[in-house]
């Protein structure tokens, strides 16, 4: 019997594990144990975090943890137009991100051992690895896009993209591409020698074509999933974080920030269950990251689902309509990269409303 059990230690998993730790929670005598598949740290991602990324830790393990700082980018169009980003301060960075996962483990104890099922029941879950059945007072699902814990606690699927990149020769570019050829429904991207995109329909044929257009070679291809949605993520006593719980932006696929935030939340509301011996006080996690983040997530999908259904045409016409507004408002983006709903209601109201009228049946 556990008092806290967490499934997968990737960022939201090792994030909370990390947290419970800290020796001023008054929970030492509670027994943590932390559930990871896999011993081996794979490059998972691109690590392009916002500024937000320095909330989560100290000054000199960000130091660390940078690998490159972002305040400039070009946002092309089918056609080549190009609306250009600027802000004073870097508006993104990029982790080192092998080593920003293995610092996160090398914070924790892990038990590396599949999870193979998942039962909730009423006061406590029922986990079953490979090895061995474990009863968890508390059970925290982390463990990512394909979540087993998350099919103990919904039935409702997350719509799920397809994420590869790789890495090619470095270079200074820093370039988002907003083309139907190269994902019909997501963005592509080439930044300091890495091309990636993210795509929900064929992403071999996609990325092929986005490889041969940017005369890339690839040497080696990584790739992952990235869930969107809104689904339920607690049940009685086991709630989801990161991945699991679809914590991703849907404008850029990026979960890292969210994932973090979500831990947070976690860390606190599980503190709280403890100290009252009250676990009903789970139900504020779900009440308390919708507060910080279900907004924005709402935004980005109505954001992805107008551009969706939006051609190339339409695209460079956006460029052409909107192109100068964007760079104008840009400085916005350096507070509000994981808030990027925010953009649009600094564009001028008319156009703005002329716009959603053209397009208010790609909305409803
Ligand atoms: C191609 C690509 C590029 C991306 N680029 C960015 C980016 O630039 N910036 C950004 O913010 N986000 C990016 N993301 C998203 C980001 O990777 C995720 O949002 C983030 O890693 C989520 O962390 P997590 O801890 O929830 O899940 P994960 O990192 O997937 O961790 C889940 C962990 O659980 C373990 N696990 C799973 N099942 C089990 C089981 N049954 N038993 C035991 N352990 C298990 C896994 O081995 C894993 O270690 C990208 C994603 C992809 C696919």
């Amino acid at each position: 019997m556990y008092d806290i059990g967490i499934i997968g230690a990737g960022v939201a998993g090792s994030y909370l594990a990390y947290l419970l730790k800290n020796k001023k929670n008054n929970i030492k005598d509670k027994k943590i144990i932390v559930f990871e598949k896999s011993p081996k740290i794979k490059l998972k991602d691109s690590g392009i975090v916002s500024t937000a990324i320095e909330k989560f830790f100290d000054k000199k393990t960000i130091k660390k943890l940078i690998d490159k700082k972002i305040r400039t980018a070009e946002i092309v169009s089918p056609s080549r137009k190009i609306i250009k980003i600027k802000t004073k301060k870097p508006f993104v960075y990029v982790l080192k991100r092998k080593k920003f996962a293995k610092f996160l483990r090398s914070k924790i104890k892990i038990k590396y051992e599949t999870v193979e099922e998942v039962k909730i029941y009423d006061n406590f879950s029922l986990v079953k690895t490979d090895k061995d059945k474990y009863f968890i007072k508390v059970l925290v699902g982390a463990d990512g896009a394909n979540s087993i814990t998350r099919k103990a606690i919904t039935n409702k699927k997350p719509k799920m993209y397809f994420g590869i990149f790789t890495k090619s020769l470095k270079n200074k570019e820093k370039k988002i591409f907003l083309n139907k050829l190269y994902s019909p429904d997501f963005i592509a991207w080439s930044i300091f020698g890495e091309y990636g995109l993210v795509t929900g329909f064929s992403p071999k044929k996609n990325y092929s074509y986005f490889l041969a257009e940017q005369n890339v070679k690839p040497k080696k291809i990584y790739a992952g999933l990235i869930p969107t949605g809104l689904i339920k993520t607690r049940r009685n006593n086991c709630i989801l974080i990161g991945d699991a719980a679809c914590q991703v932006k849907p404008i850029t696929g990026g979960g890292i920030i969210y994932s973090l935030t979500a831990a947070a939340i976690a860390h606190k509301v599980i503190l709280s269950c403890f100290a009252l011996g009250d676990f009903s006080g789970l139900k504020n996690y779900e009440r308390e990251w919708h507060k910080k983040l279900k907004k924005e997530i709402r935004a980005g999908l109505l954001v992805r689902k107008v551009y969706r259904q939006m051609s190339n045409n339409e695209i460079d016409d956006f460029f052409d309509e909107f192109g100068p507004d964007i760079e104008q408002a840009a400085p916005v983006i350096e507070n509000n990269y994981d808030n990027l709903s925010k953009l649009i209601w600094k564009m001028p109201k008319l156009k703005l409303i002329k716009f959603i009228l053209k397009h208010w049946r790609k909305i409803i």
